[in-house]
């Protein structure tokens, strides 16, 4: 491929998608004025990796090397991609959770370049505009916040910026998505964390959240000019409030394709890793009984994607639901509460109150736990050995994120399950040694569904995105995991292989969306190959022909 060659060679340096940096080679040095605005040598790009990797990890702090990966990024994003992709386990953890919420909270101190589109409550009238100034019309995918639950770290504000950044990184290295076709964008509608408000190296608007119609015209606004700017783009609503993040989801669903990843993603992660856990501890998923710390935007996605799920095996809507339990901050989520909404309500069983979670279990009897309150250390050893007293393999999901916010530890879940625990987490837990094996716990990462749903929504050009889409993609993504995975305790793939993982499900994704007869392109003979076809490779491109 021979790119564009921009006018100076200064310009060639600066821009991150056409710079190779010392990989030019002397032709294109002589051909393009980089004479001499390089040092002499020139670098294989496997050189260049093995220093960008020594810089690396030559920083003390996961902050510290969040800085330098957001300076590779902007430097070199051919670079920036393969490291990410070589070394998924070491970099996607400081581009993604857990370090990412870290960069969040301190994103006004470490800023250095902006990155992705910033709509305030000022642009109200110009937001077209506002998305005009993006210097391409190919994107395709935009992920969106308004950075009011930020993980499990609450309101912050502008500095949810990170997040849209981070995660349409993990877009383009999990499912080759092209960085070109990626924009991320962060509503700024105040914040009503005081304490940011009064951080003087703040970057947002340093006022209250902006409610009600005013805060409902410009997510409008924002909608319509986005689909107007960038045609047929699909949006990904993400970390908006959980009041918010429902309704905007149900606003715009029957209309054009967007997503949430925070209730669709999750639930797909989840239910996966259920499906994984019933192949060790056997059972089938219909016959399961469910208890949710949290009753939010992950806990209701995922009891949601899994009633429908027991309903293909069978069951009612009602049976399947009788299956859930939900307890969040007031306790058990039952009948007699007068405090539930509509969405808690459908998962509100007849039964007398509790309030400890505890208890709960004890009284629930469920086969599996799944933590999503952020609420750090909630499942006790008391928990842990309840659940195990019931379940010869207790499956036990802490999901709350960032690592400060799990509910345990993998050592905690396996050491106070007699090593039975089926577990997996939020955050990302070393490898465990016990008597004669690995314990390795994989994470429930959103990143291995997003990513596919987002490449096999634009290969298909779908016109919406369906929840039967996240069940394909759920199936997908269990089918991925190996009896070597299993035998492990591993309950999904190991993330090196999420290219591959995500190629299946973006292609079971569009198959969808030809049956359900929502896409948009011919569809092609070879789904899969047709995919994996269009999957961006970091590649430097070449100057000379
Ligand atoms: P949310 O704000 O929508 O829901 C939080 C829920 O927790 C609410 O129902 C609230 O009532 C409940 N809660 C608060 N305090 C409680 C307490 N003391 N006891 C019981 N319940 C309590 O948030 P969310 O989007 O559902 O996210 C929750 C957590 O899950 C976050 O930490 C988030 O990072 C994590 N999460 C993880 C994944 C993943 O691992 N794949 C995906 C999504 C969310």
């Amino acid at each position: 491929m021979t790119a564009r060659i921009p006018e100076s060679g200064v310009n060639l340096l600066r821009d991150p998608a056409l710079n190779k940096g010392t990989a030019f080679s002397d032709e294109e040095r002589d051909a393009l004025g980089l004479r001499g605005l390089l040092p002499p040598h020139v670098c294989s790009p496997e050189q260049q990796l093995a220093r960008v990797l020594e810089n690396l990890r030559r920083k003390s702090s996961a902050l510290e090397k969040y800085i330098d990966l957001r300076a590779l990024h902007d430097r070199n994003e051919m670079l920036f991609f393969r490291l990410l992709m070589d070394y998924p386990d070491e970099v996607m953890p400081i581009i993604y959770t857990p370090t990412v919420g870290l960069a969040c909270l301190n994103y006004g101190h470490i800023y250095q370049r902006p990155r992705g589109i910033f709509v305030s409550a000022e642009d109200r009238g110009r937001v077209k505009r506002v998305l005009g100034n993006w210097p391409s019309r190919e994107v395709k995918i935009i992920v969106v916040t308004d950075g009011e639950r930020i993980l499990g770290l609450g309101d912050q504000g502008a500095n949810g910026m990170v997040i849209p950044v981070g995660k349409l990184a993990l877009y383009t290295a999990c499912a080759g998505i092209h960085p070109a076709h990626c924009l991320p964008v962060l509503l700024d509608v105040g914040t009503n964390n005081a304490a940011l408000r009064r951080d003087p190296l703040y970057l947002g608007l340093p006022q209250e959240r902006v409610r009600g119609a005013s805060f409902e015209a410009l997510v409008d606004e924002f909608v319509a000019a986005a689909r107007e700017v960038f045609p047929d783009v699909l949006i990904q609503f993400e970390d908006f409030a959980n009041h918010n993040a429902f309704r905007l989801l149900e606003r715009y669903r029957g209309r054009i394709p967007v997503f949430n990843d925070d209730i669709q993603g999750t639930a797909a992660v989840t239910l996966a890793g259920l499906l994984s856990a019933l192949r060790i501890a056997g059972g089938a998923l219909k016959d399961q009984r469910l208890l949710f710390l949290g009753a939010g935007e992950a806990a209701i996605g995922i009891a949601d994607l899994t009633v429908s799920a027991m309903m293909r095996q069978g069951l009612s809507e009602r049976a399947a639901r009788e299956r859930c339990w939900l307890f969040d901050s007031k306790g058990l989520v039952i009948a007699s509460r007068i405090d539930l909404d509509a969405r808690k309500r459908r998962y509100a069983h007849e039964r007398a109150p509790i309030s400890d979670f505890c208890a709960a279990v004890k009284a629930v009897q469920p086969t599996a736990i799944i933590g999503a309150a952020a609420v750090p250390g909630a499942f006790t050893r008391e928990v842990i050995a309840a659940m195990a007293a019931i379940n010869v393999h207790p499956i036990v999901f802490a999901l709350s994120n960032p690592t400060s916010q799990s509910e345990c530890t993998a050592e905690q879940a396996y050491a106070w399950s007699g090593n039975r625990a089926l577990f997996a987490a939020g955050s990302p837990f070393d490898a465990i040694g016990v008597a004669d094996r690995m314990l390795v716990p994989r994470q429930a990462n959103n990143s291995y569904v997003f990513p596919g749903i987002g490449l096999g929504a634009i290969v298909s050009g779908t016109r919406l995105v369906t929840d039967a889409m996240f069940m394909a993609a759920a199936y997908a993504l269990a089918e991925r995991v190996t009896a070597a995975d299993l035998s492990h305790g591993s309950l999904y793939p190991p993330l090196s292989d999420v290219r591959a993982v995500s190629a299946h499900i973006a292609a079971a994704v569009a198959r969808v969306a030809y049956e359900e007869g929502l896409a948009t392109v011919p569809q092609p003979e070879d789904l899969l190959g047709h995919v994996k076809s269009q999957m961006y490779e970091p590649r430097y491109p070449s100057y000379t022909g």
